[in-house]
């Protein structure tokens, strides 16, 4: 190794090395999964910029990956004609920039994660480590001087340009230097096995150098000296003559010849041009692991082809679990591998499909598109949306069938119900297929989930309208005030208590004709005659309270109405139908980023809704008869009713002091404490009658 410069490993990247070269860890075979998909990385960059500049080739023509294990030397060599690495890619890519999957994955692996993980992680090639001591990385890119890399770990590394070595052309050279214990790994048994195992379906051919000895027949070397020297003291003009007798006469020895040979370890053609009925679950399996780094099996796949118009073939996969980083980054990584008549074009083509489905992993292989496609031309290009919708359409065919299987749709469901959720949000055609895959907890449904279309075959018949409430928690929702006219209804209410469930039922708006209404949002419930009519007599009975208590509250509340969708509860907050509800109050607020125009004008308007049935507000009303609404206790009792609502409703209260205080005062009429009384000889006052003592406390806080 030249003297070159010397690096530092990011203290994550150096922390995760030395976690790997000293793993027990006994399935270290990864590495070269791990290798080989970056070659193939490599070899898919340089042919993508080909597309556009077939002159980028010139450095090297022949597209491949070399596996090359030397016994003596004790290395074993990957080698590829990819786009290799600049002296800068060498030091930012293997070292010095540490990545977000690189803490996650320690994170995973004290977790219990098992390390063939960690090419999901984004940081595969530390993985040579498994089984090397040391490695050199040689690379050559068209922009830059070739260079060496090298490493064995202890936190640092060095890069020296590489003018002696020999010259690659283009591509990367990665040499290790094996550790003792892992000679396995330069048998050609093995290095098959596992090539076979992990990279059959890479899409370069992969030569693996293997050392044929051979046996030839050769001319004794000693007999041929005597002849010629015998040869020289004849006459030239026998020559001719004389060399057809000595071939008669020439003696011939065997000897072992060893020679190398390239033998091709992946020549299975690519898996989506096949008939699916040929293949089995484990080919798709070992496809679906090469193309996305899982270390699990897929949950489920569809294999098909489009033709007519437009002619493509894909396979797309459903993992089993969401990726660490699936809504982390803003942007989403596209899953989905095109291919224009088996060439690899791009995994990168955005619009291949929309981003709630960006948890799809899979392949397309168009036969229309050109070959020389540019990123900016796929962007617009109609091919391109066709097979969009066509992708988008099989995918929901693909849910539907996993929704089939119980078990299957449960797994799905824990993993991906936030994508449906957003694609409920998102993608107003295919909206109302989507929401028939929603599932949620309800007033029925006990610790089971319910589907919207199982909720219609519970509803009484007089029942219009689907009903959900919306809420920080199950636990926060389930004993809501605003479910009690409902359950006595036996009206069922669903639980949305992901942030994103509201988000996605203010799209949906309906489900098979019937109106979805949020429960703590203003709606009219389905009244008998009966019931209208006594919820006429209410409201005009109560008029006169809800006016006095509008007063009191002032412009903390819209309006004070008198409530028939309250029962035992006294009161109750609800919200507009058109603002935001105290859930979608609380989600915003908590969005630290959010721009705060918008909440001017969508902030919840509030209702202040009171229930005649409750005892407190039947005694509140007397006493607003007898007192007025001036009256000290009436104010505070309002106010503390007015908090305790916005509580219970989601909300939360601005001036939590001041209720905190009015609470400790009833606190201390419970104890029988009379906070004026300072001298023992005064305690006699606690003979007073509670009543009394209640009104005094009470007064002094509003
Ligand atoms: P990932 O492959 O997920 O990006 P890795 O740790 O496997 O993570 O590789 C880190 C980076 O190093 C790659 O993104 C790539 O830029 C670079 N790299 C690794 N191997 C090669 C290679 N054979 N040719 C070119 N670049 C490579
Ligand atoms: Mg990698």
């Amino acid at each position: 190794m030249p003297a070159g410069e010397s690096f530092e490993f990011q203290a994550e990247i150096s922390q995760l090395l030395s976690l790997i070269i000293n793993t027990v860890y006994s399935n270290k075979e990864i590495f070269l999964r791990e290798l080989v998909s970056n070659a193939s990385d490599a070899l898919d960059k340089i042919r993508y910029q080909s597309l556009a500049d077939p002159s980028v080739l010139d450095t090297c023509k022949d597209l491949r990956v070399d596996i090359i294990p030397d016994k003596e030397a004790k290395t074993l060599t990957l080698r590829d004609t990819g786009i290799g690495m600049t002296k800068a890619d060498l030091v930012n890519n293997l070292g010095t920039i540490a990545r977000s999957g690189t803490k996650q994955f320690m994170e995973a692996l004290s977790a219990g994660a098992d390390v063939s993980m960690i090419g999901q992680f984004g940081v595969g090639f530390y993985s040579a480590y498994l089984v090397a001591d040391r490695v050199t990385v040689i690379s050559k890119n068209n922009d830059d001087e070739q260079y060496i890399w090298e490493s064995s770990a202890g936190g640092t590394f060095t890069v020296a340009q590489d003018t002696e070595g020999e010259q690659l052309g283009r591509g990367t050279k990665i040499i290790l230097h094996l550790k003792e214990e892992q000679m396995d790994y330069l048998n050609e048994s093995r290095i098959k096995e596992v090539i076979k195992k992990h990279s059959e379906f890479i899409s370069y051919p992969i030569y693996l150098h293997v050392v044929k000895e051979t046996e030839t027949e050769v001319p004794d070397e000693d007999e041929e000296e005597v002849k010629e020297e015998d040869e020289e003291k004849k006459p030239k003009v026998e020559e001719v003559d004389d060399e057809e007798e000595e071939k008669k006469a020439k003696k011939t020895k065997k000897v072992k010849e060893s020679k190398i040979e390239e033998e091709e370890l992946n020549k299975t053609k690519p898996i989506w041009t096949r008939n699916p009925q040929d293949i089995t679950q484990e080919e798709y399996a070992s496809f679906y692991k090469s193309l996305s780094n899982d270390w699990e099996d897929h949950l489920a796949v569809k294999h098909f082809s489009v033709e007519g118009q437009l002619e493509f073939r894909a396979i797309l996969f459903v993992p089993k679990r969401a990726p660490f980083d699936l809504f982390e980054t803003k942007k989403t990584k596209n899953n989905i591998k095109l291919y224009v008549r088996r060439v690899f074009i791009t995994d990168d083509a955005t619009d291949l499909i929309p981003e709630w489905l960006s948890f799809v992993k899979g392949v397309v292989d168009s036969e229309d598109l050109p070959l020389n496609l540019s990123r900016e031309t796929l962007q617009q290009n109609k091919i391109m949306k066709v097979i969009r919708k066509n992708l988008v359409k099989k995918t929901l065919e693909l849910f539907n069938e996993i929704a089939e299987d119980r078990e299957q749709f449960d797994k799905f469901y824990t993993a991906f119900s936030k994508n449906i959720k957003l694609g409920v949000h998102e993608d107003a055609q295919n909206r109302p297929a989507l929401a028939k895959l929603l599932r949620f907890n309800s007033t029925k449904s006990g610790d089971e989930l319910t589907s919207l279309t199982d909720y219609i075959t519970r509803m009484p018949e007089h029942q219009k309208n689907m009903y959900y409430i919306t809420g920080e928690s199950l636990k926060a929702v389930q004993k809501s005030p605003f479910l009690d006219s409902l359950k006595e209804k036996n009206f069922e209410v669903l639980f949305l208590v992901d942030p994103i469930d509201e988000y996605a039922f203010t799209q949906l708006k309906e489900f098979e004709g019937k109106k979805l209404v949020d429960i703590t949002k203003d709606f009219d419930l389905e009244e008998t005659d009966e019931e209208k009519k006594k919820r006429e007599e209410e409201e005009k009975e109560y008029e006169g309270l809800a006016k006095a208590l509008k007063n009191v509250l002032g412009d903390k509340v819209e309006k004070v109405v008198v409530s028939y969708k309250l029962i035992g509860s006294p009161c109750a907050i609800r919200t507009g139908q058109f603002g935001w509800s105290a859930n979608m109050e609380r989600i915003m607020k908590a969005q630290a980023l959010r721009d705060t125009s918008m909440s001017s004008y969508m902030s919840s308007k509030k209702t202040f809704e009171i229930s005649p049935r409750s005892p407190i507000i039947k005694e509140l009303k007397k006493k607003v008869e007898e007192d007025g609404e001036e009256n000290k206790t009436v104010k505070s009792i309002t106010q503390l009713l007015y908090e305790t609502s916005l509580l219970v409703s989601g909300f939360t209260i601005d001036e939590p002091v001041q209720f905190a205080e009015r609470i400790h005062k009833l606190v201390s009429l419970g104890l029988n404490i009379d906070e004026d009384v300072e001298t023992s000889d005064e305690q006699a006052a606690d003979a007073a009658p509670v009543a009394e003592a209640g009104e005094s406390a009470m007064e002094e806080v509003d």
